[in-house]
């Protein structure tokens, strides 16, 4: 089986084909720059882009794999959650190309397709781990099985913003642009993460375990660059932002190791855009490293949204036996984590 994995429900166009859990190729268009100056994705424009962007991109990925369209046995996409704009010109040009080929299509979990994705760096997941989400949407702590099989059960979400949410509107604020994750990060290098001590909310005893709230650490960030401003000082970017980025990891860490113990599993998978933050990498490393857990994170290009990995759901699915969705699949923008294919089979 050839799979092809087509990615558009933000502001990624991402085309990726993939074998026998193993990526043969992929084509990845950005709108980011166009968003830029409104600080966050606009959904008009993101799907103009992609729509400007499907052919191109799907070529690239094509080439990259060194495969005609012909080859192409099954068809992924991700039908949600995502902005519904985007996500139904992804769902249109999967369903051109599955029925053009006469090939089955499989609508897909996005968030799945980030799980997936470490799947092709480090292949199969174990029995059981702890799945640990951290995207420009999502912060969720999961206990996963096999992805396509078992339920997948959710420990916590955030009460309010995500945490790439968060880096967006710190990033926002601090004059760094959109998106917010690469800037702050490379904003951090050359900052002290000790240089304030933002709040790290929800680490009490009497906190809910696995549940985040980020909303408090992005006022406090805004109330130390206002009380800056009006006192006349300067705005210590670098500081601010590697000890926004600390508080922020100090957290995800902090809990994600927390439900490993807590279920005594011993794997622990960190995906999504945020899991591209290199502070995250190293202490989730080190911290793992300490604790005698195995810690799994795909490449950084597999951590923010592509199509390879929406290919590497399909090709689960495939693999799995699981039905197809039909050409009449439509797309689910705030589809919740119940498994990896949308809609479910009935
Ligand atoms: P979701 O997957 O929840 O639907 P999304 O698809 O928009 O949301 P992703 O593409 O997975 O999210 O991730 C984008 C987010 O990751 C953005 O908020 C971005 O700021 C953040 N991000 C990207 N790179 C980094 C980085 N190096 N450090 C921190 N955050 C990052
Ligand atoms: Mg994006
Ligand atoms: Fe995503």
């Amino acid at each position: 089986p050839l799979i092809l994995g087509v990615e558009s429900s933000c502001d990624e166009t991402g085309f990726g084909l993939v074998s026998d859990g193993v990526l043969l190729g992929q084509g990845l268009a950005s709108s980011a720059a166009q968003h830029a100056d409104f600080g966050g994705v606009v959904p008009e424009i993101a799907a103009r882009a992609h729509l400007e962007a499907v052919v191109p991109t799907l070529r690239i990925a094509l080439e990259d794999a060194d495969v005609d369209l012909a080859d192409i046995s099954h068809v992924a996409v991700t039908s949600g959650p995502g902005l519904a704009t985007a996500v139904h010109v992804g769902l249109a040009a999967a369903k051109s190309i599955a029925w053009a080929l006469g090939k089955p299509l499989y609508g897909v979990h996005h968030l799945a397709g980030h799980a997936a994705a470490d799947t092709l760096e480090h292949g199969p997941l174990p029995e059981r781990s702890i799945v640990l989400i951290v995207s420009g949407g999502h912060t969720s702590l999961l206990a996963v099985g096999d992805l396509v099989r078992d339920p997948i059960e959710h420990l916590g979400d955030t009460l309010d913003d995500a945490a790439g949410e968060a880096f967006d509107k710190v990033s926002r604020l601090l004059g760094l642009g959109y998106p917010g994750g690469p800037a702050i990060s490379r904003a951090a290098v050359d900052g002290d993460p000790t240089a304030f001590s933002f709040p790290r909310a929800m680490l009490r005893p009497r906190d809910a375990p696995f549940t985040f709230s980020f909303s408090g650490l992005k006022t406090a960030v805004a109330r130390t660059v206002e009380t800056l401003e009006r006192a006349g000082q300067s705005v210590p970017v670098a500081d601010i932002a590697a000890s926004f980025e600390q508080a922020v990891v100090d957290v995800l860490v902090t809990k994600a190791i927390r439900a490993v113990r807590e279920r005594n599993l011993d794997t622990l998978v960190i995906v999504g855009g945020v899991a591209a933050n290199a502070r995250l990498r190293a202490v989730a490393r080190s911290t793992c490293e300490a604790a005698g857990i195995e810690l799994r994170i795909p490449p950084p290009r597999l951590c923010t949204d592509n199509g390879a990995m929406i290919a590497a759901v399909g090709d689960l699915l495939v693999r799995s036996g699981a039905e197809p969705s039909g050409l009449g699949i439509a797309a689910d923008p705030s589809a919740v984590l119940l498994g990896a294919q949308l809609p479910l089979p009935g």
